[in-house]
């Protein structure tokens, strides 16, 4: 029987159980459709170098959860392979139920990825970029205004959408491009660095996105190597580095258990060991 895991959303209280009612083999002994991503012992080598050393990890239906660690951890590769865009070497990952490797195309149609290097065609206006894509993702024409009106308002941009993407900030580009990931509602959002090289103000106003998407029931995964930005988003975090998680567990939870201020902290202590 998995514990239960009691977890604090800054000022929003919320208690969720993650526990083992989520979690059960189906009849075919695939894993059950509760879970929104398990990763079991997922390994991944280039060439002789291997990056994943055989890494584990479940995320729950509208749970944030933070793959944190340092630069060359291996949080890109695990997000990859999440995404079906990578394959692993040895284990598996599951979403929804459905495995990455076997069930990719299906998986596609239920997950956005949104890449740290993500751009977008700087001579359309945010408002025609997010028309474009709204168009490859759904045929129905009031599907893709709802889908059009649902990323407009996320983004917060207002007029500014009528301007010129290459005459946005980063911290506005960013905005928009995680608006176009959670447009479709996707059951799950991988997410490589949201916030990687905005300010504080950009950063926090992307942090807030997020957090109000996923009250939809939507699922995150993503990765940052900002512990103190992770400590503030995410529901539960895994502190990876050299391709091994070290631990996993709630920010205030891992604090606790380390007898840390913070998750910068925790890491040091962690990896340390
Ligand atoms: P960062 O925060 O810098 O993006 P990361 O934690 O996302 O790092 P990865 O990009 O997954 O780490 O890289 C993990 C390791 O795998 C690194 O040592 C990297 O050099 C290596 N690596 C990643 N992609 C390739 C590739 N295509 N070929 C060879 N090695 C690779």
């Amino acid at each position: 029987m998995r514990p239960k895991v009691m977890i604090r959303m800054g000022d929003l209280d919320r208690s969720v159980v993650l526990n083992s009612v989520l979690r059960c083999k189906d009849k075919w002994g695939g894993f059950s459709v509760g879970q929104a991503l398990v990763v079991e012992n997922l390994k991944k080598s280039y060439g002789k170098f291997e990056a994943l050393h055989g890494i584990s990890f479940e995320v729950a239906p509208g749970e944030i959860f933070a793959l944190i660690g340092p630069n060359g951890a291996g949080k890109t590769t695990a997000l990859r392979i999440v995404a079906t865009i990578l394959q692993p070497t040895s284990g598996t990952a599951h979403v929804y139920g459905m495995d990455v490797q076997k069930d990719a195309a299906r998986i596609r149609e239920i997950i956005s990825y949104l890449p740290e290097e993500a751009g977008a065609y700087k001579n359309l206006t945010g408002l025609g970029y997010l028309s474009f894509m709204a168009e490859l993702f759904a045929s129905d024409a009031a599907v893709q205004r709802e889908f059009v009106q649902r990323a407009s308002d996320i983004t917060g941009l207002g007029e500014r959408l009528r301007d010129k993407i290459g005459t946005y900030s980063k911290g506005m580009m960013r905005k928009l491009l995680l608006s176009r990931a959670v447009m479709t509602r996707p059951k799950l959002a991988i997410i490589d660095e949201p916030t990687s090289g905005l300010d504080v103000v950009a950063a926090i106003d992307i942090r807030q996105l997020i957090r109000r998407t996923t009250a939809e029931g939507m699922a995150v995964l993503l990765s940052s190597h900002n512990m103190l930005e992770v400590e503030y988003l995410s529901d539960r975090v895994a502190i990876i580095d050299k391709g091994t998680i070290h631990d996993v567990g709630t920010p205030q939870g891992l604090k606790d258990k380390y007898g840390k201020a913070n998750l910068e902290e925790v890491f040091v202590q962690v990896v340390k060991q």
